[in-house]
């Protein structure tokens, strides 16, 4: 198979992914939809898609980023677009410090940190052999709004994003010219993650400037606008309805 432009989304049979990987479709990209588990999910939305191909692969595990890229890099023989959206939260009180055990930070850090640093490890070569075609290799991490301000789930969710929104600005200085790198930090977005989210659901609605939460398709619409550039990089955009101007 060959293709224009390819575009691999973690996470992608659910929630955020999904829109960006539905997007990037109807913008002509070949999508790579990835899952950890939901293969019938992940096969039924590349079917649907059309130009597209599913690959399972748990990002907990090093041998399986590994082989996700290769296969990613081998369903069309080029990766343009990485979306780094696969990520796991974990709801404890934050000043409830014994319940932030070690198990959860470790975790969380293995998803959330270390596997997006390692996908983009591994498919480096192949996002700056795309940028052969004059246009730079680009990466997107979607982190979250707790990983800016001292919000979120959980402190160890949160310092998981601020270490990735640090870790975008970091590759984007070590990769630039041919590689770039940006981030989208949303704040509440109606997914299957934070549908019994009541608390934070009354908050943007009450105190957003927009007056809503984000829908996926708000988060999918950024992450088509930043693949669109040629030239922005090293950005963490805040993309929580205003919240964070009150
Ligand atoms: P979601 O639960 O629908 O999607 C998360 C995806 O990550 C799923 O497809 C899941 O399979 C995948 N995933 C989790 N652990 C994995 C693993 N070990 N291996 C492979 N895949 C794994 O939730 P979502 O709300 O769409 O979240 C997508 C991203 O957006 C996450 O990184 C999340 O932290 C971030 N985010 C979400 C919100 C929100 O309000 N929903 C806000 C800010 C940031």
């Amino acid at each position: 198979m060959s293709a224009a432009r390819v575009a691999l989304v973690t996470g992608s049979t659910s929630g955020i992914g999904e829109a960006v990987a539905r997007r990037l479709a109807r913008e002509g990209y070949a999508v790579v939809v990835h899952s950890r588990s939901s293969a019938q999910a992940g096969q039924a939305l590349a079917a649907e898609l059309g130009r597209a191909v599913y690959v399972q692969a748990d990002l907990a595990l090093d041998a399986d980023r590994v082989r996700l890229v290769r296969e990613a890099v081998g369903a069309w023989g080029r990766l343009d677009v990485l979306v780094n959206n696969a990520g796991i939260s974990r709801v404890v009180p934050h000043d409830d410090l014994l319940s932030a055990t070690p198990e959860i930070w470790q975790e969380l850090h293995e998803v959330n940190v270390i596997a997006p640093f390692r996908l983009v490890a591994e498919a480096r070569a192949a996002l700056e052999a795309a940028a052969v075609d004059g246009r730079p290799g680009c990466v997107i991490n979607i982190s979250s709004h707790a990983g800016v301000r001292p919000k979120g789930a959980s402190i160890p969710y949160a310092v998981s994003k601020a270490a990735l929104n640090h870790m975008t600005r970091l590759l984007a200085l070590s990769l630039a010219p041919r590689i770039r790198v940006n981030a989208v930090a949303p704040g509440l977005v109606d997914t299957p993650l934070t549908a019994d989210w009541t608390q934070a659901q009354a908050l943007w609605r009450e105190r957003a400037p927009m007056r809503r939460a984000a829908q996926p398709d708000d988060i999918a619409q950024t992450v088509s606008l930043l693949a669109a550039s040629d030239y922005l990089t090293g950005e963490v955009l805040a993309l929580d309805g205003g919240l964070n101007l009150t």
